[in-house]
């Protein structure tokens, strides 16, 4: 089957063009000036006249049926992958969860049960390691056979996800000598958890306290203790869900200076805001309402330069992704069990249908060219997705 997509403009990592592009099967066969392919060179004509045609986007970062605080994140890899075809991503890069107990390659035929056959577009697996001993650190090589050639570690949510420093840097020694990415949510745990039982004790139970326990500062701290062992090991690293000012001058520094260090971001960082969202009064001045915003690193204040400096970091590549950090939790019986207690209202909100539309909104506005928005949105995560393809982990 062959489809020619014709008259539209086409986008790559060096802008638009005028350009007619020629499917055959799911394989891209030709990218050709107009009118060199007739219509009778295919089955199918698509008239795109009017239209930018681009990569599909490659969502880096999403939690479909991901386990969390005695829940589950409400989208299935059926839902969630059919939402993000809708909105132009054509791969997502979900997370496999080690729960502390389990090992990394039962939890990888776990989720590869979930996924399998179950989704609507390409996909492929990070491995969370959330408990390093010698079994797991094993297991790290058999992942990377299998096409699992990144592992996503916790500097927060101590007792859960948690690793010691000790740990990144035996997971990271690993990590450099197969090859693989450690991929780190940066955030001080052990101090944030102080905070937010401090808060508690104080009858601060509102959702806006889930962002004033978690400051830019700790954010900003975890990310250069995460590069600082990323240096002294000589591994790649990659920044999850970039937030603040302070990760991202840590990110930059680390670029500057030549270190193997990425960042990603993501459209609710750009968007949203702790004053707006998480501060939100629902109906009858109902504090609550703002736990619909609750996510991990959390929404920043608007009085603060953070939105700004990441559109900022996205043009000069400190911030080489925009992914979505997909992780939707209904309202009512999920984010609902933080009624009281802001600590216990399930981290996550949904993206992975909107990335692409809300992107390119920072191309209308001015902050971002056509070229970064398909870099950031689907050429650059496609690096990882073709490393993880040819060894056998994306299958659709
Ligand atoms: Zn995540």
């Amino acid at each position: 089957m062959k489809t020619l997509i014709k008259g539209g403009t086409v986008l790559s990592t060096t802008g638009g063009s005028a350009a007619d592009v020629l499917v055959d099967g799911d394989t891209i066969a030709a990218v050709a000036a107009p009118g060199v392919f007739t219509d009778d060179a295919a089955d199918q004509v698509i008239d795109a006249a009017g239209k930018y045609v681009l990569p599909g986007g490659i969502d880096a970062h999403t939690h479909m049926e991901m386990p969390f605080g005695g829940t589950f994140s409400n989208d299935t890899f059926s839902t969630g992958t059919a939402a993000a075809a809708w909105g132009g991503t054509t791969t997502i890069i979900d997370f496999a969860v080690q729960a502390k107990g389990t090992t990394l390659l039962s939890t990888l035929d776990k989720w590869h049960e979930k996924a399998d056959g179950n989704c609507a577009i390409d996909y492929g697996f990070h491995m969370i390691v959330s408990d390093v001993n010698d079994t797991s650190l094993k297991e790290m090589e058999t992942c990377v056979g299998s096409g699992v050639t990144s592992f996503k570690m916790f500097m927060a949510y101590p007792g859960v996800f948690y690793s010691t420093d000790g740990e990144i840097l035996r997971a990271m020694h690993k990590a450099r000598d197969n090859g693989s990415t450690i991929m780190m949510h940066a955030e001080n745990g052990i101090a944030i958890d102080e905070l937010a039982a401090q808060a508690v004790a104080d009858g601060k139970t509102a959702p806006v306290q889930h962002s004033f326990t978690r400051p830019p500062e700790l954010e900003g701290e975890a990310t250069s203790r995460a590069i600082t062992l990323a240096k002294v090991t000589g591994t790649p690293l990659y920044i999850v869900h970039l937030s603040a000012t302070q990760a991202l001058a840590a990110v930059a520094q680390a670029r500057n200076e030549g270190q193997n260090v990425f960042a990603e971001t993501c459209p609710q960082y750009l968007y949203l805001t702790l004053e707006d969202q998480l501060g939100a009064q629902g109906p009858q001045g109902d504090s609550f309402e703002g736990a619909k915003w609750v996510c991990s690193t959390p929404l920043r204040s608007k009085h603060q330069p953070h939105a700004r400096d990441l559109w900022r970091g996205l043009r000069t590549d400190d911030l080489a992704v925009v992914s979505t950090d997909h992780c939707p939790f209904c309202f009512k019986d999920q984010k609902e069990l933080g009624r009281g207690d802001f600590r216990k209202i399930p981290n996550g909100i949904g993206g992975v249908e909107h990335r692409m539309q809300l992107i390119y909104q920072g191309v209308a506005g001015g902050q971002l060219s056509l070229a970064r928005w398909v870099e950031t949105c689907a050429t650059t995560p496609a690096c990882k997705r073709a490393a993880t393809a040819l060894s056998g982990s994306a299958r659709s």
